[in-house]
């Protein structure tokens, strides 16, 4: 245990009293000291959430104050989006909530009965050097404007900036059902307010907009007291005629704070004064609670205090990082929701409910059954099933089960949460991990149904032994669709007769193959298209489009076809699929329509391929026409 005599704390927020009654409980030897510039009883804000998980620390890290605290909180199973045009309920999404003051007034009790000192209505206008003379340790957890870290901001690294819209923090005098977010329109603009109970008759009510609506509001000229009655009146719909709080309300842009040290010498930060995390995850009080508890560990567990605070930088800061990106990433959808709330409310509630971007169709559907449900019979996306059924032929004799196996490609997906970064794939033709397999294979998946093919249609895959195999087959068949899998040995005859016999709309062909599909092997066939796999210098080559060898056969029906191009997020489950520009072409596979010249193609998927970085060492098919503004109605394979 480190030996310390003297701990000043600068903040009485949730931080700074939490830290004083773990030190004091755990190291009762060390005199421990929070000074803050409030009165006693009085903080900003109004009431403050927890979701559902974020109180599990306490309960196993503090079951003396868990149970202090719970009694005190109002809690809910589900969540309201209130969309313009209709309201829509995520069930599962539970949360509680406790006021600001009422969990400070716990933990100022607490701590004072343990023996800290507080001072109350103290600012510190900087900090004081008698003050870290005396001092063993000076925590900083004064919050935002923290003047702990403003003593030396290089030391501590700090980056701060701020997302764009305007908020005000309000009460209301009244409660809601649920947590509630409500979304308006205006003269002026989309409004939004963040709802919910807090305590018998209370209700915190976060009004939050873009700039453009807050200058057309005028809320930039208006008082306190008048921006509360006009939000008043903006929201008289859902206040059903009570009555906005005001307690220091004035109009902010949330920060963006992170310091990439956290300790200078003896002095070291916690909650907001090293992080901060956008209210829209009911975070930022649990990750300055959880600071203090690895804090007061650390100390405890090393002798050297100067240990002790390396120790808890190295432990703590990538844990904390991982929810203030998250925080950043919910932050950020706010940032455009007056464009979202043209849609349809059932899509705009789940790109609400996927807007971290580790969209996890499988687990969406267990944490919110009903609203899935809705949804998915609203979009008609089938649940992702092989296309084969149960009673077909021989099914029965290879032991076929389609209840213990809904999709084989569920063994590639399975993999990405624990295997990311394992190796899936390996041989001559190159390596893949399994995360980066499955991104390969979404973008097979999406790029067939972009293509327009049905559920259920053929896909002759006439290839070597390279990744691109396994990524095409497993996207193929995680979209619904029936790779027709044949041997490259395959004679002229046979080849037609398969080709003949799926009723094939496009085929898959090894570039270095692409002779084999002759105009007698594709006479009498359906395929519109053949695309070429692992073609060389990054397109087609050019005898491909020259006579007599021509073999593709454009169909203008498949030229307004749409590709979307997933995203992995590393630290977890993937998967956002943001538009992306469906003209470009990579390295390795391309398809092209006829109508195009060699030469014009060649160099023009040399241009797109060089042009989009991210995407050069990706293979993806090419496809034409506009990318769809708005994922979540697209039909298109998350995992
Ligand atoms: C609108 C809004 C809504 C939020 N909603 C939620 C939510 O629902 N759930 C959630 O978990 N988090 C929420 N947060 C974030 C949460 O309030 C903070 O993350 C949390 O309070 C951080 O605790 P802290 O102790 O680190 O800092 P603070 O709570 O800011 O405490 C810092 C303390 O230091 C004192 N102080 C500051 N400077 C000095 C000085 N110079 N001298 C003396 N004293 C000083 C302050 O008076 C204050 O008491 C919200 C934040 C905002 C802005």
């Amino acid at each position: 245990m480190s030996t310390l005599r003297n701990v000043e704390i600068v903040g009485g927020g949730p931080a700074g009293l939490y830290t004083a009654i773990l030190l004091r409980r755990r190291m009762p030897q060390t005199h421990v000291r929070v000074t803050e510039q409030n009165p006693k009883g009085a903080t900003f804000g109004f009431g403050v959430v927890f979701s559902d998980q974020a109180l599990d620390f306490l309960r196993a890290d503090d079951p003396e104050i868990y149970e202090l605290i719970t009694p005190n909180m109002e809690r809910w199973r589900n969540m309201t989006l209130n969309h313009p045009a209709e309201r829509v309920v995520l069930d599962g999404i539970g949360f509680s909530a406790i006021g600001r003051l009422e969990l400070i007034e716990i933990l100022r009790k607490r701590a004072q009965s343990l023996g800290a000192e507080i001072r109350f209505e103290t600012r510190l206008e900087g900090l004081d050097p008698t003050l870290e003379e005396n001092a063993d340790l000076v925590i900083g957890a004064d919050g935002l404007n923290s003047v702990v870290r403003a003593s030396d901001p290089a030391g501590f690294d700090e980056r701060l900036d701020h997302f764009g819209n305007r908020f005000a923090w309000f009460g209301a005098e009244r409660t809601f059902e649920t947590l509630t977010q409500t979304f308006i329109r205006t003269a002026v603009g989309p409004m939004n307010a963040h709802h919910y109970r807090y305590a018998p008759g209370r209700s915190t009510f976060i009004v939050e907009c873009g700039e453009e609506t807050y200058r057309a509001a005028s809320f930039d000229e208006m008082g306190e007291e008048d921006s509360r009655r006009a939000c008043e009146a903006y929201f008289a719909g859902v206040l059903e005629g009570a009555n906005l709080i005001a307690n220091k309300s004035n109009w902010r842009r949330f920060p963006k704070l992170w310091c990439d040290s956290w300790v200078s010498g003896r002095k070291v930060l916690l909650g907001d004064a090293a992080h901060t995390a956008h209210f829209s995850v009911g975070s930022g009080t649990r990750l300055a609670m959880e600071d203090a508890i690895a804090l007061v560990a650390a100390l405890v567990d090393h002798a050297d205090v100067d240990a002790a605070l390396a120790a808890f930088e190295t432990v703590r800061r990538p844990i904390a990082k991982k929810i203030v990106d998250a925080a950043n990433v919910s932050a950020h959808w706010y940032e455009g929701f007056g464009k979202k709330m043209e849609h349809a409310p059932l899509d705009f509630a789940f790109d609400y409910i996927t807007r971290s971007g580790r969209v996890d169709m499988d687990r969406l559907r267990r944490m919110s059954p009903e609203f899935m449900a809705r949804y998915e019979a609203a979009n008609d996306i089938p649940r992702i099933v092989d296309p084969v059924g149960r009673d077909v032929d021989g099914a029965a004799e290879i032991g076929f089960d389609p209840d213990a196996h809904p999709n084989c490609s569920e063994i590639l997906w399975g993999n990405l949460p624990h295997n990311a970064d394992r190796l899936a794939v390996t041989g001559p033709a190159g390596d893949r991990t399994y995360g980066e397999l499955v991104r390969e294979a979404a973008r097979w998946g999406n790029a067939f149904v972009a293509a327009g093919l049905e559920r259920g249609a053929r896909i002759p895959f006439f290839l070597d032994d390279t990744p691109a195999y396994p990524a095409a087959f497993f996207g193929a068949v995680r979209a619904g669709f029936v790779p027709v899998l044949l041997n490259v040995q395959t004679n002229a005859d046979t080849l037609n007769f398969f080709l003949k016999d799926t009723g094939a709309a496009i085929a898959l062909c090894e570039a270095d193959l692409a002779e084999k599909f002759s105009r007698e092997v594709l006479k009498d066939t359906q395929i519109g298209r053949v695309v070429l796999v692992n073609a060389e210098n990054g397109g087609p080559r050019e005898s491909v489009f020259e006579p007599p060898t021509i073999f593709w056969r454009g169909n203008p029906r498949y030229w307004n076809a749409r590709i979307q191009a997933p995203t992995i997020w590393r630290s977890g489950c993937i998967l956002r699929v943001p538009p992306v520009d469906p003209r470009v072409s990579c390295i390795c596979t391309t398809i092209w329509p006829i109508r195009n010249r060699a030469s014009d193609a060649i160099s023009w998927v040399c241009r797109q391929a060089m042009s989009v970085s991210p995407f050069r060492k990706c293979i993806s098919p090419t496809a034409l026409g506009t990318p769809s503004p708005f994922p979540s109605r697209s039909g298109l394979l998350r995992c």
